[in-house]
């Protein structure tokens, strides 16, 4: 049975200050709820203080990228090996590391091999822009993703995929529900057939894209769709829990029908 998993994406937002601050409204209810795996993913510089803060809680913490070298003249870049003394995940392969700061199919191949190498859970971000869509390229580009990013990768269960397509992402326009599991079904044969049918029915796949506490349960509620990865809405912490506290709901319901 796949956990779901809930992981709030914090960007390029709140100072240390902040941070601990968004922890503490957080901490007590989002550790009272079980049953599903809940992962904070600070920027860099606050992941010791969360770490600290969350000490004796379930929550998991998780960087919002890195470097794939362990050590060496790379400066300003964040290695693995520094990674993995702090937090179990990290987000690889998000859509704006590939905008803005062009990040290719291969580097984010490379990466994901160099976390796996060093312990921590690759949280692999997928997903088709506006115009691929509207093109209806949506599978041919998550193919090429997929296979481009997870070549020569032995099959684990120790990365969750993230399927978010660009033109959800912060702009308030979440996908439809059906087409998002339909697009993760797509991505679960595809890996079904990278790797074995084991492994792809064990692993765990997210939707991401605008998702709030008033449209979670559109995700959530259908199988496929393991949970979520939250941007803005990460950010304010009775957001967050609600998320957390409706997937939790709505999943015991679900699996229990099954
Ligand atoms: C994200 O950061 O991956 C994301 C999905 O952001 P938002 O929820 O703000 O769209």
């Amino acid at each position: 049975m796949r956990i779901p998993v809930i992981v709030g994406n914090w960007k390029m937002n709140t100072t240390v200050t902040e941070a601990e601050k968004l922890v503490h409204e957080m901490l007590v209810p989002l550790n009272n709820i079980s049953r599903v795996e809940k992962v904070l993913c600070p920027p860099f510089i606050s992941l010791p203080v969360v770490k600290n803060l969350l000490q004796g809680s379930d929550i998991k913490l998780g960087a919002q990228n890195m470097y794939f070298e362990t050590k060496g003249a790379y400066t300003g870049e964040i290695s693995p090996l520094m990674l993995s003394e702090l937090c179990e995940f990290v987000i690889l392969g998000h859509s704006e590391r590939r905008y803005y700061f062009g990040e290719s199919d291969e580097m984010v191949n490379k990466k994901i091999k160099a976390a796996l190498e060093n312990k921590l859970k690759p949280i692999f971000c997928i997903g088709e822009r506006l115009e691929e869509n509207e093109s209806g390229r949506t599978e041919k580009v998550i193919s090429r993703q997929l296979k481009k990013a997870l070549a020569g990768i032995e099959p684990t269960h120790d990365i969750v995929i993230a399927y978010e397509p660009v033109w959800a992402i912060g702009t308030g326009r979440a996908a439809n529900g059906k087409q998002a599991a339909a697009t993760i079904k797509f991505i679960r044969d595809f890996v079904a057939k990278l790797w074995n049918k084991n492994i792809a029915r064990d692993l765990r796949i997210l939707y991401g894209g605008s998702v709030t506490s008033g449209n979670i349960a559109e995700f959530v509620s259908l199988l496929e769709i393991d949970g979520a990865l939250v941007g803005g809405a990460s950010l304010k912490a009775g957001e967050f829990v609600s998320i957390v506290s409706q997937t939790a709901t709505i999943k015991k319901n679900t699996t229990s029908k099954r």
